[in-house]
């Protein structure tokens, strides 16, 4: 399994995560924070599937122009997977013919701009080889986070959330766990507004990984541009091998 997440940086600060996506073996995307802007467009036009974390606009902002730029004639059109919140907010906040045109409804008739497709928590969906199973984390909107199987092995991608501990009971004693995608959003010293803001510190960060195997690759994301820095000395703090940034632009390869 490769999993790279999409950069959203224009010149200097390449590592910034200004916006959330990842790619997953090509073909399947996690969020659409910056997928709308990736570069070639034949990398857009590879992706089939889209699985939405939530409604946040870090994690949907390119999600509209994604659409619009994979357009094409042909009978093959991505599809949006996501809660049944998260597909009815889609559908009043962005598709509503006013921020931009309602191609759900414009994709009643061929050719399609999107397929909507609801899941559940605890349901799992296979796609292009990969088995992808959504799990419900507590953030201030309905999230999922999601665990990514193929016949290798699993990745956890948790999303946005304070507590991800149901989560990582869930994985942390599957014998083929290869690596956890871990949001650590604010440093120590801003720990009210990550607990008002449902993210979590590096120190939160820290009890939760002490619950994984050693073996386990742990990738902090979704560190805030604004005090990236600090976050990266604490989590460096922390001397934990297993701890790496994850990198936009880096493809990680599970075998
Ligand atoms: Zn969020
Ligand atoms: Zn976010």
């Amino acid at each position: 399994m490769k999993i790279c997440q999409i950069p959203s940086s224009v010149g200097d600060g390449r590592s910034q995560q200004n916006l959330l996506s990842w790619l997953v073996n090509d073909s399947v995307a996690i969020d659409a924070g910056s997928l709308g802007i990736l570069t070639p467009l034949d990398r857009q036009r590879l992706v089939r599937h889209v699985f939405l974390t939530h409604t946040h606009i870090d994690h949907i902002a390119t999600l509209p122009v994604f659409l619009d730029n994979v357009y094409s004639l042909d009978e093959h059109c991505p599809v949006i997977h996501g809660s049944s919140d998260t597909l009815n907010c889609l559908q009043r906040n962005i598709f509503n013919d006013q921020v931009w045109p309602d191609f759900v409804a414009l994709s009643a008739s061929a050719p399609s701009f999107v397929k909507m497709h609801e899941i559940r928590a605890g349901s799992p969906v296979q796609v292009e080889g990969l088995t992808i199973t959504p799990m419900e984390v507590a953030h201030t909107v309905p999230t999922l986070s999601y665990l990514i199987s193929d016949s290798n092995g699993t990745v956890a991608m948790i999303a946005d959330t304070s507590q991800p501990e149901t989560v990582i009971n869930s994985v942390r004693n599957l014998p083929d766990l290869r690596a956890v995608f871990l949001e650590c959003s604010f440093p120590d010293e801003l720990q009210s507004l990550a607990e008002m803001s449902q993210h979590q510190t590096p120190q939160m960060f820290a009890r939760q990984i002490a619950r994984l195997p050693a073996h386990v690759e742990i990738f902090a994301t979704h560190l805030k541009p604004a005090c990236d820095k600090q976050v990266q000395e604490q989590l460096e703090a922390l001397n934990d091998p297993r701890i790496r940034l994850s990198q936009p632009g880096i493809t990680y390869v599970f075998e």
